[in-house]
């Protein structure tokens, strides 16, 4: 579904991202993980139009991301992102987070938004908390706005920019649950996390970033297990 070619990307003279080949399936659930630095932020934010790049491509089942086309507005309708500020409108109520997209993006009526906002709102676990604004919210309940507002708008994929960094400890739990439910249910997702846990019970597949390149890739169990990068086996030292 999504076909990264030869991506390369460069700040000024400054080049993050260098010779990225990868491919995500339909269904599949990729964790993009590496240290501070490597490109994981801007290798998602080159997903879904955010940035420009300056060599290789990147394909949407088929269809070129490019910054600069009249189609990025509708590859962001289709590849939906979640960062780790959950950037929610801070006087708008929980639902009212969910229904602005469909209403303002894809025009659909505030009756059909509102119904569908507080069916996903109810799948996250948050019936009860439609009428709060974000500043009544937990964090964890917040990103779980956050996830709903992205599944709100219908896409075909999920882009998670670490989305459990900024959550106190005991608060990290609830969102996971929330994406592995996502998961179980065949939304293709593309993960940068620290979190291990979730990348080896999760995830299919796991890219490990290092530096602006892929230094390895591979089934999850196997790569987290037996990496055979030694900058990876590093890593994972650190984090787990
Ligand atoms: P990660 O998410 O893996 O921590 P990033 O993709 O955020 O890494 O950053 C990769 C590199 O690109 C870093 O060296 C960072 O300083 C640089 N970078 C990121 N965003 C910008 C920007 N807007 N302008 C200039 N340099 C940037
Ligand atoms: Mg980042």
């Amino acid at each position: 579904m999504i076909k990264i070619e030869q991506l390369s990307k460069s700040y000024g003279s400054h080049q993050v991202l260098t010779n990225i080949d990868a491919e995500i399936q339909r269904g599949e659930v990729v964790c993009l993980i590496g240290p501070s630095g490597s490109g994981k932020s801007t290798m998602l934010r080159c997903i879904n139009g955010l940035e420009q790049y300056q060599g290789g491509s990147i394909t949407i089942d088929g269809v070129r991301v490019d910054a600069n086309a009249a189609s990025i507005r509708q590859i962001r309708q289709r590849v939906a992102m979640v960062f780790q500020r959950f950037n929610l409108f801070p006087h708008r109520t929980a639902l009212e987070n969910v229904m602005e997209g469909p209403v303002h993006v894809k025009n659909e009526s505030l009756a059909e938004a509102s119904e569908r906002a507080r069916d996903i709102l109810a799948s996250v676990g948050l019936a009860e908390k439609m009428a709060h604004y974000p500043n009544q919210l937990s964090g964890g309940q917040q990103q779980r706005v956050a996830i709903a507002r992205a599944l709100a708008m219908q896409p075909d994929a999920i882009l998670f920019d670490e989305p459990t960094s900024a959550l106190d400890p005991e608060l990290v739990g609830e969102v996971l649950g929330v994406m592995r439910k996502l998961a179980e249910k065949g939304m293709t997702m593309v993960v940068v996390t620290h979190e291990m846990k979730f990348a080896r019970e999760v995830s299919d597949r796991v890219l490990f970033l290092d530096g602006g390149r892929i230094a390895e890739q591979g089934p999850s169990a196997q790569v987290l297990t037996q990496p055979r990068n030694e900058r990876m086996q590093d890593f994972l030292r650190r984090v787990t």
